[in-house]
């Protein structure tokens, strides 16, 4: 590394690296290229590849890297009432968050896949998704919300003629206004209460019928995310019991509706984005599904925000991992590159293999809620949803740990993006059903015969590929059929379903050298889980190699 002379200084700034930036977040990207034409119709790949490649230039600016960290530095603030004395109940946003906004919105990451339902849209639509959350994800919460809310609405008919328009619009619109408006709209979601979040129906919300579909909604919400939407998905008890409600955020005759919002959490992570306690107060609210059936009906959002949980938290990895790669390449320690270390190249080789992995599953649950999907799949997603987002999420702060540490120092600091990335990794794993919940959801998935045969048959298309893999699937299906019999050992089960999956994805469309060194750590009987601990015959280099990023010339 060249010595860089600063006449204001007494020293001069040598062995740092530079920063990350102006590179493609997409082709720089192996594991997730290979992903993608595996999961992919052939036909689309190529005009996919275009539209990624593209988006990734993008993504991967140093001014939209720069957004990301603007959002993040300067929080969302509550402005409950206006100099009058009126209720106001809004939220002021850095421009940098309505920037980020627009590109989320541009790139069709809130709706792609319900407005042109061709085979592939939501593979698709993970690749960039993934790619978007290395940037900056707490944008990603009312996008995210808003892609699993199309199909709940989808099942009301009037609701869906006025908003659907709307909710597939690529044209981001900040104002606060009635939905009528605007050029396009935003879904939120409303279930966790202060007594309690995976045990909804603990709720205390009432929906007073004022007629055979409007209802008067008093209660609460303890956490209320992206309260700037338009409309929200909440759980209410009604006379019939616990239902779903469509409530907007400006009444039909354009009113602001009683949604008062109490405060902001003050967040660990995830600061660029708000999250609110509400009241409401009488609010407006129309039924969705039939009273009694709440958590069903909300559940069909419930399992996107599910699925890109894992999508968000392989993009964070990806990025941590780049990060931990370049800085190696390019800082030397004891008289070496520190990737040139041997046991450095352990620690980056095996992130990179884990980050490999999470990519691998997400994108093949992607594929499994695409529009045109066979039974199968449909089966699978069952229990592939809870499973990967318990697994992959479950690994997501333990990794961004490890790649803040193979920077040292400088990983700490906030201007490397590692310890926001750090920060964020816990959301995705306690939002929408934290980890024993998913666990216990996956215990419930494999009451179903059909459920364990699909898990089966999606193991057995890598038989006979590694030794060590059908080992470990042997005694993995006899777990299956016997999975309810220890509701404590659910964790595991959960966790070797994620494994095994993820080594059949590998086994499919990556090189071979990652698929081996996956399985000969991972399903060994010796893994700790800590990274860094591949055998030492492990392939570092190709590994490290594999996953370097690259700027452009
Ligand atoms: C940043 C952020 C944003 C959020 N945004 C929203 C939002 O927009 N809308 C919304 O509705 N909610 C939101 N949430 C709330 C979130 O979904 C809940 O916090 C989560 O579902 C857990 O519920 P809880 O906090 O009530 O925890 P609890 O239900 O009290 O659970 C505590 C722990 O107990 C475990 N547990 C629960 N039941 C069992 C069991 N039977 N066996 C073993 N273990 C069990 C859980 O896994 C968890 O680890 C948000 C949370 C965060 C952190």
């Amino acid at each position: 590394m060249t010595a860089v002379s600063n006449p204001f200084t007494t020293h001069d700034v040598f062995n740092q690296s530079a920063p990350l930036q102006n590179y493609d977040l997409f082709t720089t990207n192996a594991a997730l290229v290979d992903a993608l034409a595996f999961n992919l119709p052939p036909t689309r790949l190529a005009a996919t590849t275009t539209r990624l490649t593209a988006t990734g230039i993008e993504l991967g600016k140093h001014e939209t890297l720069a957004l990301g960290d603007a959002a993040n530095l300067h929080p969302p603030e509550l402005k409950t009432h206006d100099r009058r004395g009126e209720r106001r109940d809004e939220i002021e946003f850095h421009p940098a968050w309505h920037a980020l906004m627009t590109l989320a919105l541009k790139y069709g990451l809130h709706s792609a896949p319900w407005s042109d339902p061709t085979p592939g849209a939501h593979v698709e639509r993970a690749a960039a998704y993934l790619m978007f959350s290395e940037v900056e994800t707490g944008v990603l919460c009312p996008v995210t919300m808003t892609y699993g809310a199309v199909s709940a609405l989808k099942a009301d008919a009037d609701i869906a003629s006025v908003w659907l328009p709307k909710l597939y619009s690529r044209d981001y619109d900040s104002r606060f206004a009635p939905m009528q408006s605007k050029r396009s709209a935003l879904i939120g979601m409303g279930m966790t209460e202060k007594q309690g979040g995976s045990d909804v129906r603990a709720n205390t919300t009432q929906a007073l019928p004022m007629s055979k579909l409007e209802y008067k909604l008093i209660g609460h919400k303890w956490f209320f995310s992206a309260p700037m939407c338009d409309a929200f998905l909440v759980l209410a008890q009604a006379p019939g019991g616990l239902s779903c409600f469509f409530l907007p955020r400006f009444t039909a005759d354009g009113a602001l509706n009683a949604i008062r919002i109490q405060r902001l959490k003050d967040k660990l992570g995830n600061r660029s984005n708000a999250s609110s306690e509400v009241e409401f107060h009488e609010a407006r609210a129309t039924l969705l599904g039939e009273e009694g059936r709440g958590v069903q009906t909300i559940l069909e959002m419930g399992v996107y925000t599910r699925l890109d949980c894992a999508l968000g938290t392989a993009g964070l990895m990806h990025q941590a991992l780049a990060q931990a790669l370049w800085n190696a390449a390019q800082r030397s320690a004891f008289g070496k590159l520190l990737k040139d270390q041997p046991l450095m190249k352990n620690v980056l080789a095996d992130l990179a293999l884990e980050s490999e992995a999470a990519t691998a599953l997400g994108l093949r649950l992607a594929r499994a809620y695409d529009a045109q999907t066979d039974a199968h799949d449909h089966v699978l997603r069952r229990v592939l949803t809870p499973a990967a987002k318990f697994w992959v999420c479950k690994r997501g702060a333990h990794f961004a740990q490890e790649a803040m540490e193979a920077i040292g120092g400088n990983g700490y600091v906030e201007e490397s993006v590692l310890p926001r990335i750090y920060r964020e990794m816990p959301v995705n794993s306690i939002w929408e059903g934290a980890g024993n919940v998913m666990c216990l959801d996956v215990l419930r998935a494999l009451r179903k015969q059909e459920v364990v045969d699909a898990v089966v048959t999606e193991l057995d298309t890598a038989k006979g590929s590694h030794a060590a893999y059908d080992h470990f699937c042997v005694s993995l299906k006899d777990r299956l059929a016997n999975a309810n019999e220890f509701e404590s050992a659910a964790r595991r089960l959960t966790q070797d379903i994620a494994l095994a999956m993820q080594a059949s994805l590998l086994a499919r469309h990556a090189p071979r050298f990652v698929f081996d060194a996956f399985v000969e750590s991972r399903l060994g009987s010796d893994w700790s889980g800590a990274f860094g601990t591949l055998s030492p015959q492990a392939p570092f280099d190709p590994l490290i190699e594999r996953s370097m990023p690259t700027q452009h010339a």
